[in-house]
């Protein structure tokens, strides 16, 4: 097992590629610590990863809350001691044109994916930079990368997480801690549930391995860059579209 002895803090992570994550860390011997806004399916994440031999910390927490950001990473360490990995999951869209998009819309989605991700990033890293590692990854979007229309918030949000990565990645480097980003195309969750089969088919159309991805996909990711087999990339987005953008 390559996490042994290792703590991660996932983020969003009561169901879709979170929980993936959280799973594929946890069966590698990470003890999990996970955060929701969803706590029925938190109670459910969390007795799936105790039942592999883990021990799994959950607290209901809206990512985009500050303070409860701190809480919940400082509850991490004193169950577990230490928080060697990160991972930005939670997301959110409210998709709408540009003209017809309201400001509550653009608010809650910026509030959540990026504002989200700089709480979490802030509330470890002090102990990360004590301990001189860590390893922080932040799940972005091709969206981030591409642009799309009906999704300027979600768009800006996640390229937001791109520059937060790079910066990031830069000012913690010293300190044996990299930090890079994931931006995934379309992945088999309930947050693409959401399409119609007419967007699916047109999306479909659009990608060279002609299917969608699955959790599994970017939580493989997710371990490859935790792990050591990644110790020489910081600061680097990695797509995992099927060949969609290139
Ligand atoms: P998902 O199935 O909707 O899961 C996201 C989880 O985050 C849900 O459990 C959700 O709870 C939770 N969440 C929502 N708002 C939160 C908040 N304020 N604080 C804490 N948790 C919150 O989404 P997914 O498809 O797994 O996506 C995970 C990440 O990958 C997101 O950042 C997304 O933008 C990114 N991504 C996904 C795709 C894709 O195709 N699926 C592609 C590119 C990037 P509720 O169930 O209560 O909403």
């Amino acid at each position: 097992m390559i996490l042994s002895n290792k703590v991660a803090l996932i983020t969003g992570a009561a169901r879709g590629i979170g929980k993936e994550i959280a799973l594929t860390l946890a069966k590698e011997g990470a003890d999990i610590a996970i955060c929701d806004v969803n706590e029925e399916a938190l109670a459910q994440a969390k007795s799936e990863i105790e039942s592999g031999g883990r021990q799994c910390l959950t607290a209901s927490v809206d990512v985009s809350d500050t303070k409860a950001a701190e809480e919940m990473a400082n509850k991490t360490l004193d169950k577990f001691g230490k928080i060697d990995i990160l991972v930005n999951n939670a997301g959110i869209t409210r998709d709408g044109l540009l003209m017809r998009m309201k400001e509550e819309d653009w608010d809650a989605v910026l509030s959540v994916n990026l504002k989200g991700a700089f709480n979490f990033t802030k509330a470890v890293s002090r102990g990360m930079i004590k301990q001189r590692s860590g390893n922080i990854v932040n799940i972005a979007s091709i969206i981030g990368i591409m642009g799309n229309a009906g999704q300027a918030n979600y768009s800006a949000s996640k390229a937001g997480m791109i520059g937060l990565t790079k910066s990031a990645a830069k000012e913690l480097a010293q300190r044996g801690i990299r930090v890079n980003a994931i931006a995934p195309g379309f992945i088999k969750t309930p947050m693409t549930e959401k399409l119609t089969d007419e967007q699916t088919e047109m999306m479909l159309k659009l990608i060279p391995l002609a299917k969608l991805g699955e959790p599994a996909d970017v939580a493989k990711l997710v371990l490859f860059l935790v792990s050591d087999a990644s110790s020489y990339i910081t600061g680097e987005v990695i797509k995992i579209d099927g060949g969609m953008v290139m």
